[in-house]
């Protein structure tokens, strides 16, 4: 019987092209042993064209990884006052746990499934694994100070009753970090107790100590040693073990489907056209948007900065959302203040919806990135040794940039209005500035291109995430 490694990607583009690079890893050095099976659903509220596309792409390119897509299940149900768009999908991912069953029961007919590795969002589908004697384990897209927090956050779970969203003043100090985290500025779903999706995040994050292993998209040399230490040493489940954890990253999308082409190609060789190292870019991932309002105080400050950039200006959410999907049409000209574009036409570039992010950050004109802190963001950056300021909006980017800024030392912090995360314009020049022209910037620099090194080693024959992934196989052969 053939070994197969069955993956299931929780909804959405982020978490299916994060499961396919997990499987593109292993097969690249381990096709001899597995095949690669991902699962995913139908229907959800985030689903857009680009999957199928890209499912078809990832087809052609590794026909070794198979997809076996869900039939649809209830219609999905809408986010409202009671439910946010969290608990929401939580649910959709729920009812699709019948689906999982069948599949894994199908796949076992003909293969030995050597693993079920699945999203944490994934969770209730491990009791089901679990029952078909299948080892299961989590990938985790995100660093190890963000695992530990998350390991720990059932404990202070039941240490709490208030809303960490209503505890302004308090912090919490965790295993392994070196500061203490805000209440307001822990991940999303956990910050309401009112909204289903905060029970869901202890369910989940509870399961994770109960997994036969955690595989995460991070490299040891990135992380803290405290909070590696902390994690092994089982400090962050007090009650229970915790399962081994394998460091196999960083996993970067090379190949990531684009925005428009061409104006991908004039952004790229107008990088080519700058001095090393004197752009900065600003991007805020896939969804990060910012009112009229915030945009045009970013524009203010990157003008009065004097500093040469390439930002990536998405549509304007409705609200005070702080994300959007998939709106990629608007008129950038009304949003921008007033001639900002043709008095910085000879040292700005502002792209709309997207830009080639891992193609740009690679890109010799680059010195500095203003970042929304989004893991894969963060990854890409170090891997291009290039310099950060952390601007964090949402899901558990405020848990990165302090850990970034205060464990790691590798970005520089933004000021942000309590309540909304408001940045001014004078801020925004302050540390663009600070980034690009200080004595801290070039130390920050200096040793960003220090941990690129470091990033390369870690994937390399004898680097520490290989031997990660080696024990891995070793685990579930
Ligand atoms: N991305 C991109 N161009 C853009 C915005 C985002 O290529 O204009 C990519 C980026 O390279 C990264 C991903 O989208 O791989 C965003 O993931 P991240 O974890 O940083 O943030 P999220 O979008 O999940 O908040």
């Amino acid at each position: 019987m053939a070994d197969t490694i069955v993956l299931y990607a929780a909804p959405g583009m982020g978490h299916m092209i994060s499961m396919v690079e997990l499987g593109k890893l292993i097969l690249k050095h381990y096709s001899h042993k597995f095949s690669i099976t991902v699962l995913y659903t139908t229907g959800s509220l985030v689903d857009t064209p680009s999957i199928p596309a890209y499912i078809d792409r990832i087809r052609q390119s590794h026909p070794s990884i198979s997809f076996l897509r869900f039939p649809r299940t209830a219609a999905a149900s809408q986010p409202d006052q009671t439910r946010s768009m969290a608990a929401v999908m939580f649910e959709f991912i729920r009812q699709n746990d019948p689906n999982v069953r069948l599949a894994l029961q199908d796949i076992c007919k003909t293969s030995k499934v050597s693993a079920f590795i699945i999203d944490l969002f994934c969770t209730s589908a491990m009791v089901i694994a679990k029952e078909l004697n299948i080892p299961t384990l989590y990938f985790f897209t995100s660093g190890a100070a963000a695992l530990g927090v998350f390991l720990y956050f059932p404990t202070i779970n039941a240490r709490v009753d208030e809303s960490f969203k209503d505890m302004a003043d308090t912090v919490f100090e965790f295993p392994g970090l070196v500061a203490p985290l805000r209440a307001v500025h822990m991940v999303e779903p956990m910050l309401d107790r009112n909204d289903p999706a905060y029970s869901d995040m202890v369910y989940f994050c509870s399961h994770l100590a109960q997994s036969d292993g955690i595989i995460a998209n991070t490299f040891e040399d990135l992380e803290t040693p405290a909070t590696i230490k902390a994690i092994s040493e089982g400090r962050c489940v007090p009650h229970a073990p915790t399962p081994p954890v394998y460091y196999i990253g960083p996993l970067i999308d090379e190949e990531k489907a684009s925005g428009s082409a061409q104006s991908e190609e004039e952004c790229l060789s107008w990088l080519d056209k700058q001095p090393s190292r004197s752009v900065v870019y600003l991007c805020f991932g896939s969804r990060g948007s910012f009112s009229e309002a915030q945009v045009r105080e970013i524009a203010n400050g990157l003008e009065r900065s004097g500093q040469r950039f390439l930002w990536v200006v998405k549509k304007p959410p409705a609200g005070t959302c702080k994300q959007i999907h998939g709106v990629k049409d608007f008129d950038l000209d009304a949003l921008l203040p007033e001639g900002f574009l043709e008095r910085t036409e000879d040292r700005g570039l502002v792209m709309k919806s997207w830009a080639p992010q891992v193609t740009v950050l690679k890109k010799e004109a680059v010195g500095g990135f203003v970042t929304h802190c989004g893991w894969n963001s963060v990854l890409e950056s170090v891997t291009a040794g290039v310099p950060m300021v952390a601007w964090p909006l949402y899901a558990e980017q405020h848990l990165n940039r302090s850990v970034l800024v205060k464990d790691m030392k590798m970005a520089i912090d933004v000021e942000q209005r309590e309540g909304d995360g408001f940045v001014t314009g004078d801020e925004v020049e302050r540390r663009v500035r600070e980034l690009m022209e200080s004595e801290n910037g070039r130390e920050l620099s200096e040793k960003s291109l220090k941990v690129r090194e470091i990033a390369l080693g870690a994937l390399g024959e004898l680097g520490s995430s290989r031997k990660a992934l080696a024990n891995f196989v070793k685990a579930i052969e």
